[in-house]
């Protein structure tokens, strides 16, 4: 099924608020192996809500969901807006009506509510009640032909209440099989030779979907297969990822990021700044010594260049120097990520290269 999301609201368009709804819905299709390929934003303006529409279901959408403007005032037309694009009239629900009375009295304490809240017991023809439990608008699924439309509200925690205890018991009768994936990250090994070594099985892919991903520091292998449980997909992978390990075996980093593998490994440190220039504090490589323990010095100083900076690091370990440099465009203060990430990188090969030649 082809999903796509609204998100009603100018103040999202504002910057004034984070769409966290869109990305909680996202979570939930993805899990129900549902296809997303366009979300938009659109402010609160009619004529734009159903441009949106039309144009999500010019390019094959099978269903809109919708967040916002389930409210009671004037300027909440979601619902009634969705109904009018797919022709469809508006209903009074004697049964919902009780449920708005029940829940404003309640929560206003007293029996005289206003009548503008009985907007909120309307629904399209035919319309599918989402239930919500935390607060008075409920939701709805409404369609005609092929055409669906799902409206849920805008707060947050009603949104998230209403999406998984009513809309996605409802997808559930449609769920697909989910992709999932698995990544063997590896070091030390460039791409091209990667593809070398695994040619014949990246060209014979079949129902395991294979991709290499290449990084400042590291390779990735990732093996996509669609399947109805975790359990299904770790029996369709199996025999193709033992082939690609046995391949990589000694490239093979089990940790996720390479700030981990390099934790693991590196022996005790200090670092030596010849200028003004400081990493942050935020790096970790291990555990920093004073002069007298440290088994690796690092000597860390910056130049100017036309462009930006460089930042030299000379590595003495044991009897063996290396240097080598990081660019940084403009100040290197703006590129602490990129510094970081080199320098890892590079105290990681470099003691692999090292340890690896003592054995
Ligand atoms: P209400 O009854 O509160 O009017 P509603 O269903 O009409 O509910 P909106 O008025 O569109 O919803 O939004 C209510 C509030 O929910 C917004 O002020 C905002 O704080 C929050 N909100 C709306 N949309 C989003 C979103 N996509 N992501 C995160 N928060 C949102
Ligand atoms: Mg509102």
């Amino acid at each position: 099924m082809k999903i796509e999301i609204i998100n009603v609201g100018t103040e999202l368009l504002l910057g004034e608020i984070v769409n966290t709804n869109a990305t909680e819905i996202q979570k939930v299709c993805r899990e129900l192996g549902f296809s997303i390929f366009y979300q938009t934003v659109v402010g609160d303006n009619p004529e734009r809500f159903k441009e949106c529409l039309e144009t999500a279901f010019l390019r094959g959408a099978d269903m809109v969901i919708t967040t916002g403007g389930l409210g009671p005032t004037a300027d909440d037309l979601t619902k009634e807006l969705s109904a009018e694009y797919l022709g469809l009239k508006m209903e009074f629900r004697e049964e919902e009506a009780k449920k708005v009375f029940d829940k404003c009295s309640f929560l206003m304490g007293s029996d005289q509510i206003p009548k503008t809240n009985y907007k909120q017991a309307y629904y399209p023809q035919g319309a599918y009640i989402l239930e919500n439990d935390v607060g008075t608008a409920n939701g709805c699924v409404m369609s005609n032909g092929q055409k669906r439309i799902a409206n849920l509200p805008g707060p947050p925690k009603e949104m998230r209440y209403v999406l998984n205890h009513a809309l996605l018991p409802y997808l559930e009768h449609y769920r697909e099989d989910k992709i999932y994936t698995y990544n063997i990250n590896t070091m030390m090994i460039g791409e091209s030779d990667m593809a070398q070594k695994l040619k014949d099985i990246v060209d014979n892919q079949k129902e395991v979907s294979i991709a290499l991903y290449a990084s400042e520091d590291h390779c990735r292998v990732r093996l996509a297969v669609k399947a109805k449980s975790q359990t299904e997909a770790d029996h369709y992978v199996a025999s193709v990822k033992h082939i690609i390990e046995e391949r990589l075996k000694e490239y093979i980093v089990k940790e996720e990021s390479l700030n981990e593998a390099l934790f693991a490994i590196m022996p005790p440190y200090h670092i030596e700044y010849k200028d003004d220039f400081r990493l942050p504090e935020t790096l970790r490589l291990g555990k920093h010594y004073s002069h007298s323990k440290t088994a690796m010095r690092l000597e860390i100083s910056k130049s100017k260049h036309r462009l930006g900076d460089i930042i030299s690091v000379t590595i003495h370990y044991g009897d063996i120097t290396e240097a080598f440099e990081v660019a940084a465009l403009k100040d290197a203060a703006l590129s602490y990520a990129r510094i970081e990430s080199r320098i890892v990188a590079n105290l990681y090969r470099f003691l692999k290269k090292n340890t690896r030649s003592k054995d």
